[in-house]
């Protein structure tokens, strides 16, 4: 047993029960009392909530979905273990006196509000929810310089390019190379593509993801947006930001420099490395987790990503190019659309038509306050379920 000298750092782990939030608590469990989860906050999945503070006994348990509310307290309340709901508590959540970190671990948009909160609090974050700097970057920007807050990547890749870029100086950097698995379609024709089943899509070759995610790879907008995430976390200009479809997911990313040297970082996909480094702030500590056995491997490749079959990729350059609300518009109608496809109610290559139809039709708004976004993204996933209504299967 470890002696513990130091007061544990204590996690907000929003999206406790998600494949993210869980990953992380198994980290947490990991530590040795290094880490500790004061509180856990989930969408709705009520009953895996309450089964997670039984076992990690946090201060506070948060449900965002309100009509969930008695049930947690009901459970909790007699062990001593706080309790909240809705997206204020969220929010309050993140800015709470016991939480040294927020990992923002929750799904799509709903990241974007606590993320805020968190950085105007001066908490570091360990950042999952990719949404956030996707919908908002230039906003998080400017508030990030009048704050103390760090932000840590998770995303496999962005934690790639931190590790990579240690030591180095940034003027030194040519480009940020992002690999991309290529998703479950890699090697389908665009003709197979127009007719795959939501089984096909969830059918992620090397990573085991939550739904959303899982689709956005399948349509490559997952690697749009790790490149409009790049753009804000490493402040890099677009041109200098290049993805690369290496299917074996073994590298998760490489920086090119100046004297011609690229950098990369390999490790197995398994995201608890990339969770460990951020919310360890880039150390490295054993987490006695299955080691890399490159003899295993018999070959890595690399290709060009085809665009062709990929349109969603290229809303990257369109969304940083334009800038504005462009890129709440792309996900938000995103979101809505990857539901839809989800439940049945548009084929898979409706998902980007349903994104380029809102981006056309909703106004353009060139330096959006947080309020324009809020609207943006209330108004946008409105006009992508009409569209929806009006183009279904
Ligand atoms: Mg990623």
């Amino acid at each position: 047993m470890t002696t513990i000298v130091n007061k544990p750092k204590n996690i907000a782990v929003l999206g406790a029960t998600g494949s993210i939030g869980l990953q992380a608590l198994d980290i947490i469990e990991r530590s040795q009392g290094r880490y500790r989860a004061s509180v856990l906050a989930a969408g709705s999945q009520v009953d895996k909530l309450i089964e997670l503070a039984l076992t990690h006994k946090p201060d506070l348990a948060i449900i965002a979905d309100e009509k969930k509310y008695q049930i947690l307290r009901g459970a909790l309340q007699p062990l001593g273990i706080k309790t909240a709901a809705g997206a204020k508590a969220l929010e309050e959540a993140a800015a709470a006196e016991n939480v040294d970190m927020v990992l923002t671990a929750t799904v799509g948009y709903s990241g974007l509000a606590p993320t805020i909160v968190a950085i105007k609090a001066n908490k570091d974050i360990a950042l999952a929810n990719k949404e956030t700097l996707v919908v908002a970057g230039a906003l998080i920007e400017k508030l990030q310089n009048h704050s103390h807050s760090k932000i840590y990547p998770v995303d496999s890749e962005h934690s790639a390019i931190y590790q990579c870029l240690q030591g180095e100086d940034m003027a030194r950097v040519n480009r940020l190379i992002i690999t991309a698995s290529g998703g479950p379609f890699r090697t389908w024709t665009t003709a197979q593509i127009a007719n795959a089943t939501v089984e096909d899509a969830l059918n992620h070759p090397n990573w085991h993801m939550g739904a959303k995610i899982t689709i956005d790879s399948a349509t490559m907008l997952n690697k749009a947006f790790e490149i409009i995430e790049a753009r804000w976390l490493f402040k890099m200009p677009p041109s200098k930001i290049t993805p690369v479809v290496h299917p074996q997911s073994i590298i998760h990313s490489m920086v090119e420099y100046a004297d011609g040297a690229v950098k990369a970082q390999l490790g197995t996909p398994d995201m608890r490395l990339p969770i460990a480094y951020a919310l360890g702030e880039a150390t490295r500590d054993n987490y006695l987790l299955p080691p890399l056995t490159l003899q295993q491997m018999s070959v890595l490749t690399f290709m060009e990503p085809d665009l062709k079959k990929f349109p969603c990729l290229d809303l990257a350059y369109y969304a940083l190019e334009k800038g504005g609300n462009s890129a709440c518009i792309i996900n938000a109608a995103n979101e809505i659309a990857v539901a839809a496809f989800l439940h049945g109610k548009i084929s898979f290559p409706q998902i980007y038509t349903t994104i380029t139809e809102a981006l056309a039709q909703m106004p353009f708004i060139l330096d959006p306050t947080y309020e324009d976004y809020v609207a943006t993204n209330a108004e946008t996933r409105a006009l992508a379920q009409e569209l929806i209504e009006k183009n279904k299967k």
